[in-house]
């Protein structure tokens, strides 16, 4: 529970100070230690100070101080011991019971998109989430566990972003996440093979004043191009620890966790809070508008004024709203506009532009001291040297479809195979069954309706499973992207953007997701357009349908009338889409950003997981809601049962098959 929440005369130990950086420190400095006896000596609801008596002084802390610090109160650590207890609980063991609580450590995975983030999420939870090489595959936070070395740690995979001002859905909901929910440690995730771009986020949380500890991913593509990094150097200058991982091999992880314990335990002597500088004028102005925000204590509570000023100074739309919330707000908002005023007409350009410039200015700065690249740059030059091939004007769109067709033919004459071995076994199934069970409803029942039914949809299972491999190879190897890439002209000829392309077309795999990497797109009338056309594309479950169709109908070319399938959802989706944007979306759409991220040789056991998970969700369908159905369906064709009715019919159906069987 929260120190603010203790009543009068109630004692409690303190767990563990929250907050950034400078407020945490304050409050360690005052007396609020882990361990730390406090008992509350006056705590009148709604009323500001409460007073506390703390080793033998008397202190008094702002209500929105004393939420920041965790404790546990001599009520709850009865309860944890769980024997009935009237006496007084020794002092030690009320400490030990908050030692236990403290080993809980709340980290938060912040990145850019493609940093490996969730790679490191599965490899330090066991869980299987969904890893891909393209921005924007995690448009959701996830969450998991670990234990190490006595800790347990609650971990949130959070998505990727490449800053923390509130461009996209992403970045305003990381941002939240952090100023919200102030996990204990931030593990910046870092693609080592891209350093100048990665650090600027990493600027952005030293602003905050948060205590990070940066996963230096990647590092094996570092070392592949000889590149020289003094990493530690680095993590000296920035105030913040480095450790080297490789998350696709499990290297570095025991490492990354112990700095980690290291750093929520105040035992790293690296960590320090610096200051970015911005340049003189930049930084007298962001001393002024600090001086109006400090002048509410609760909003300081919060944020560092420090960060605070810098984003106003950014024109940030969701501090200047967090602002506006307190009765300094105006006078802030006054303050930050006069000042970009002049920054302005100092300095020529807006204040936003300054402060990335000099970010940027910054991490050059302190790479050069620290990097030393020695030539072999294969890595790079290969994904150049496909790029050409892949993203060429002319031959990127045949490659493409050369690639598609592959799948969807794959899908359909590989997955044959296992087709026919399932539905055997399905067939035993039920004979064995039919010997074995008294025939009657119940038999029926298990037998054709039931495990029939269910079958009749299993069968498809393989099918499923080799598409799902596809995809998952295109998102992880990294074409996914330029799949993005090259569709961008197409796209734009639909008023949808290069990015509503990989939502379309894992609208094939599953629409479910496919709406929800929607989310990825900035411009909100694109992001619902796309939303709307992705049930336009077939879905791994009507695939089935198609197949049995496709099969009964047109058994001389199956692939080329299940491509025309697609295809025809396409061409449905191109018109849909124009007559939205020409009567409903009628908005300009935000220029295209799409980075190429280099050419990965997918881990197989990624993929396979990938499509395993995507294969469970199927599995979890059957089991549900078509076991329900077949069940309601049996019923519906097997009551009431009526012999003189069925007779007629049943002659019916022996005449068809004895005419089929001629
Ligand atoms: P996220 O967007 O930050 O969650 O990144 P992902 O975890 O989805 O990883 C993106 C791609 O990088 C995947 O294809 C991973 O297999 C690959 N990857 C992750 N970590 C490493 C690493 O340390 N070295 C190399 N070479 N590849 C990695
Ligand atoms: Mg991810």
């Amino acid at each position: 529970m929260k120190l603010s929440e203790l009543k009068n005369n109630q004692t409690a130990v303190i767990v563990k100070v929250r907050g950034y950086g400078s407020f945490r420190k304050r409050i360690i400095e005052m007396g609020f230690v882990r361990g730390q006896k406090v008992t509350v000596v006056k705590n009148a609801p709604l009323k500001d100070p409460i007073e506390y008596r703390l080793m033998d002084y008397q202190v008094s802390l702002r209500r929105s101080e004393a939420s920041h610090i965790e404790v546990i109160s001599l009520e709850d650590s009865k309860k944890l011991i769980k024997i009935p207890f009237e006496g007084v609980i020794a002092e030690e063991r009320l400490r030990n019971i908050a030692f236990e609580k403290r080993k809980h450590i709340s980290i938060a995975f912040v990145g850019n998109p493609n940093s490996g983030k969730t790679t490191l999420f599965n490899e330090a939870t066991g869980s299987h989430e969904h890893v891909g090489n393209f921005s924007g595959v995690t448009v959701d936070a996830k969450l998991g566990h670990c234990k190490f070395e006595g800790y347990e740690f609650n971990i949130v995979d959070l998505p990727g972003t490449y800053s923390l001002t509130t461009y996209s859905p992403e970045e305003i909901y990381v941002r939240k996440h952090i100023l919200n929910e102030a996990p204990d440690i931030i593990v910046n995730v870092l693609d080592a093979s891209n350093l100048e771009r990665n650090l600027y986020l990493t600027t952005q949380l030293i602003d905050m004043d948060l205590r990070v500890v940066v996963a230096l991913n990647m590092y094996d593509e570092l070392e592949e191009r000889g590149t020289e990094f003094n990493y530690e150097e680095l993590g000296k200058m920035l105030g913040v620890p480095f450790v080297p991982t490789v998350a696709s091999k499990g290297k570095g992880i025991d490492q990354l966790f112990r700095e980690i314990i290291d750093v929520y335990e105040d035992k790293e002597p690296i960590i320090r809070h610096i200051h970015i500088n911005y340049g003189e004028n930049t930084e007298e102005s962001i001393k002024r508008i600090r001086k109006h925000i400090t002048l509410n204590k609760e909003l300081t509570h919060k944020v560092s004024p420090r960060f605070m000023a810098i984003k106003l100074l950014e024109e940030d739309e969701d501090m200047k709203k967090m602002a506006s919330n307190y009765p300094e707000g105006e006078a802030i908002l006054k303050s930050a506009k006069k000042e970009s005023q002049r920054l302005n007409d100092i300095l020529g350009t807006d204040s936003g532009t300054i402060i990335t410039e000099s970010k940027y200015g910054f991490i050059a700065g302190a790479l050069k001291e620290t990097i030393k690249a020695n030539g072999n740059k294969d890595a790079v030059d290969n994904s150049k040297l496909i790029d050409t091939f892949v993203t060429h004007r002319l031959w990127g769109f045949p490659i493409f479809f050369l690639f598609l067709y592959v799948m969807f033919k794959t899908t359909f004459s590989l997955g044959q195979y296992p087709q026919e071995w399932l539905s055997m076994g399905i067939d035993l199934m039920q004979q064995g069954l039919r010997h074995i069970m008294t025939p009657g409803p119940l038999a029926d029942l298990v037998i054709n309706g039931m495990i029939g039914g269910v079958g009749d949809v299993l069968v498809f299972l393989p099918n499923i499973l080799i598409l799902y491999f596809f995809i998952s190879f295109m998102e992880d190897s990294g074409y996914m992207a330029r799949s993005a890439f090259i569709m961008d002209r197409l796209m734009h000829k639909l008023g949808l953007h290069g990015k509503s392309f990989i939502p379309l077309i894992m609208g094939f795999g599953c629409n479910v997701p496919a709406v929800m990497a929607t989310r990825t797109i900035e411009n909100k009338n694109n992001r619902i357009l796309t939303a709307l056309l992705v049930p336009l594309m077939s879905c791994s479950a009507r695939l089935p349908v198609y197949i049995l169709l496709i099969g009964t109908f047109f058994p001389s070319n199956p692939a080329a009338v299940l491509f025309l399938v697609y295809i025809v959802g396409i061409v449905i989706a191109v018109f849909v889409a124009r007559i939205m944007k020409r009567f409903v979306f009628k908005d300009e759409e935000a220029p295209f950003v799409m980075e190429l991220p280099p050419y990965r040789m997918p881990a197989l056991k990624t993929t396979m997981i990938h499509m395993w998970k995507k294969g469970e969700q199927y599995l979890r369908k059957i089991a549900g809601i078509i076991l329900l159905a077949s069940t309601l369906i049996w019923i519906l064709g097997y009551f009431p049962q009526n012999d003189a009715l069925l007779a007629p019919l049943n002659a019916e159906i022996e005449k068809t098959e004895a005419d089929y069987a001629e």
